[in-house]
């Protein structure tokens, strides 16, 4: 059974309370409100801010873990000082702006450059519906697309990654393109655990689709003082989160109680 996060209760406060803290954070939805289309969303200057206050506290680690490429999220969050994972982990930045592993985007760069050149005519064809290379993965969105014409666009996805070797995956009203590897948000949150946080440490992750489910269920079998917060109004989600928060307000609620709890001020301002 998920509860909600807030109001945190004294046991909640207990696994927080550790050193350092690691703050993974999904962006779209968790902490930018879902807009029509992806380049519209934002997320709110007071949301930014505590982010940012956390992110410069010297036992706070922020990662924002998201689907966009990782210059986008950076742009989107316009935090600094925070570890950046776009592409579902595919590509992970360094607060310095530094590619861990380097970057190896080999064969995967081709494959997707691949499938967005063969589905391009056909995502042109359904009006509403975009197509996204983002280097590492490709997303179509269809959000503002007509309902019924989703099975045909998927139909269309999954031939073309089948014939480049790539695995198609559904989110919030988007198919995400990507590597036939086993990177996904739950590979990369035990592994940005493993390093950058220890056996005390306090470990959070919020996110609000399908993607963020492989990051609760690990964290939940590897590291079960791990707070997971899954971002929903409904209750009749499935998710492998321990938590629920309703929406982004709320997630900004519980990020100012975090800072709170480590005494950290976030400026008021613009
Ligand atoms: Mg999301």
């Amino acid at each position: 059974m998920t509860r909600p996060l807030l109001p945190v209760t004294a046991d909640v406060a207990t696994r927080l309370a550790g050193t350092p803290l690691l703050l993974m954070l999904d962006v779209d939805g968790t902490l930018a409100p879902i807009a029509p289309r992806p380049e519209d969303a934002a997320v709110p200057p007071e949301t930014r801010r505590v982010i940012e206050a956390l992110a410069a506290h010297p036992r706070v680690i922020v990662a924002f873990v998201s689907g966009r490429a990782a210059s986008d999220v950076v742009r989107l969050a316009g935090v600094s000082g925070a570890w950046v994972v776009g592409n579902h982990g595919f590509e992970i930045v360094r607060p310095d702006g530094s590619l861990l592993d380097g970057g190896a985007l080999g064969s995967a760069r081709d494959a997707v450059s691949g499938v967005v050149s063969d589905i391009a005519h056909v995502v042109a064809s359904v009006p509403g519906a975009l197509i996204e290379d983002k280097g590492w993965t490709a997303s179509v969105h269809f959000r503002l697309a007509h309902a019924s014409a989703a099975p045909a666009l998927r139909a269309a996805v999954d031939r073309a990654a089948e014939r480049y070797g790539l695995r198609v995956m559904e989110g919030k009203k988007v198919f995400e393109i990507r590597p036939n590897e086993d990177v996904n948000k739950g590979t990369v949150a035990l592994r940005l655990m493993r390093e950058l946080a220890n056996d005390g440490a306090a470990v959070v992750y919020l996110g609000d689709d399908a993607t963020d489910e492989d990051a609760f269920a690990s964290l939940r079998a590897s590291a079960p003082a791990a707070v997971t917060a899954r971002v929903t109004n409904d209750d009749g989600t499935r998710t492998a989160a321990e938590f629920s928060l309703e929406d982004t307000n709320a997630v900004t609620r519980f990020l100012k109680w975090l800072a709170a709890q480590r005494g950290i001020r976030a400026p008021n301002g613009p």
